[in-house]
């Protein structure tokens, strides 16, 4: 079954602030985190209330949170949960998901402060880890064995190309993230898993297990484009634990164990690296044999950056752009120019080619592991991940023709 594209009003141009064409270092600096109350740390208030879970629970910070806990209850993603038919719900021209997020959950949450993130340590005075926003959508919470049950039965229709673990950085992840997996693939045999790890308590052996154990593609969120952008913003910057040093280093395993075309790399764009940074680690992932995923920075409600601006709509689409012809048309970064300030001003293809490549409006669609329509197609197309529908960063679905022509607005002249 496809996931047929709903009806509805047009969305009307989204208008940057007037001449921003980038998101500059000097302004993208994240508020500094302050302690939570004692209580309220490390899942103080949830395991001190004890409510039990009773099946799904949707996140609702004005009711106690259940004590609820990986394996027995994963998290996902709205568009998830409505694919699944666990949620009621409708999105913006699109009817479903092709990539079944899950999320370990804890009452401890993550024990990172990555100052992007709606998940981050620094939220647990305000809100318990279950009802925390993450990509800007909520995350509702299932009993891991009716999610199976209802896969295994077809529930979600065929509409299903991939299934998705997303660790987080707790000292139970990693050991759970293998039971998780190991029940999926014995009871699911034609969804293939990606895992979307958590470097900084991983080893080159958790790696070589999660592969042995089934999984097809191993990603890694590096998520800053440079060493300075990383510290910033998810390691010491905000009292956070993550080197860029480790997560690098733990992507080489995974490129030495799952092979070409089985690794990647989540990379934000926006958060003061330059474009020509973003650009060069997409290089070297290719150069390595894995694949970038992309995501538009977006201030996510709750983060220490949610009074930031989102990336400006010519930044993000030049990057697209330069991203897909690397990843996808052997186009490489030395044959691309950049000014002075590492904007991309040419794209290293003939005028004709170029044009022909923004046509099919691929480049301009949701980056990430692919499902069964295509290499260069996501099956993890995030819906409204990093942009709300009236300003759409990354397309959940194909462009139309009046989607081309406004990504053609956003990306402005280029002088190829
Ligand atoms: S490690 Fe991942 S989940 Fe945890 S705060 Fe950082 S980005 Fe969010």
């Amino acid at each position: 079954m496809s996931c047929s594209e709903m009806p509805q009003q047009p969305a009307l141009d989204f208008v940057d602030e007037a001449g921003k064409d980038i998101n500059l270092a000097k302004e993208m600096q994240p508020r500094t985190p302050s302690a939570a109350p004692a209580e309220t740390r490390n899942g103080g208030r949830v395991k001190g209330n004890d409510i039990n879970a009773q099946g799904l629970y949707r996140p609702d910070y004005r009711i106690l949170t259940p004590n609820m806990r990986s394996p027995e209850y994963v998290q996902m993603s709205t568009a998830a949960a409505i694919t699944l038919g666990v949620l009621p719900g409708k999105m913006y021209r699109t009817s479903c998901t092709r990539c079944l997020n899950l999320l370990l959950t804890y009452p401890e949450g993550c024990r990172a402060n990555c100052a992007y993130c709606g998940l981050a340590r620094h939220r647990e005075a305000e809100r318990d880890y279950a009802d925390r926003n993450f990509i800007r959508v909520d995350w509702p919470a299932v009993p891991y064995d009716d999610v199976i049950d209802i896969v295994a039965a077809g529930g979600d229709g065929g509409r299903f190309h991939r299934m998705c673990i997303s660790m987080i950085t707790h000292p139970n992840s990693d050991a759970d993230t293998v039971t998780v997996l190991r029940r999926w693939t014995e009871k699911i045999k034609d969804i293939p898993v990606s895992i979307l790890s958590n470097p900084t308590t991983m080893q080159r052996q958790d790696v070589q297990q999660l592969h042995d154990l089934g999984a097809e593609i191993f990603t890694v969120a590096i998520d800053a484009a440079n060493p300075e952008v990383f510290d910033r913003t998810r390691g010491s910057g905000v009292q956070s634990p993550h080197s860029w040093e480790k997560y690098w280093s733990v992507l080489e395993d995974a490129a030495d164990i799952f092979g070409p075309e089985k690794f990647g790399a989540h990379l934000i764009v926006g958060m003061g690296e330059s474009e020509h940074d973003v650009l060069s680690q997409v290089q070297r992932l290719r150069d390595m044999g894995g694949h970038s995923h992309m995501f538009a920075f977006f201030p996510e409600k709750g983060s220490l950056m949610d009074h930031l601006p989102p990336t400006p709509r010519a930044q993000w689409r030049r990057v697209q752009l330069a991203r897909y012809l690397i990843d996808y048309r052997g186009v490489r970064l030395e044959q691309m120019r950049f000014d002075e300030a590492g904007r991309v001003v040419g794209f290293g293809l003939p005028q004709a080619d170029l044009e022909a490549v923004i046509d099919t409006g691929v480049a301009f669609r949701t980056s990430g592991c692919p499902g069964k329509e295509g290499e260069d197609i996501s099956a993890c197309d995030r819906p409204y991940g990093d942009s709300p529908p009236s300003d759409i960063a990354s397309y959940p679905f194909k462009l139309n023709k009046k989607d081309v022509a406004k990504v053609r607005r956003q990306l402005g002249p280029c002088n190829c």
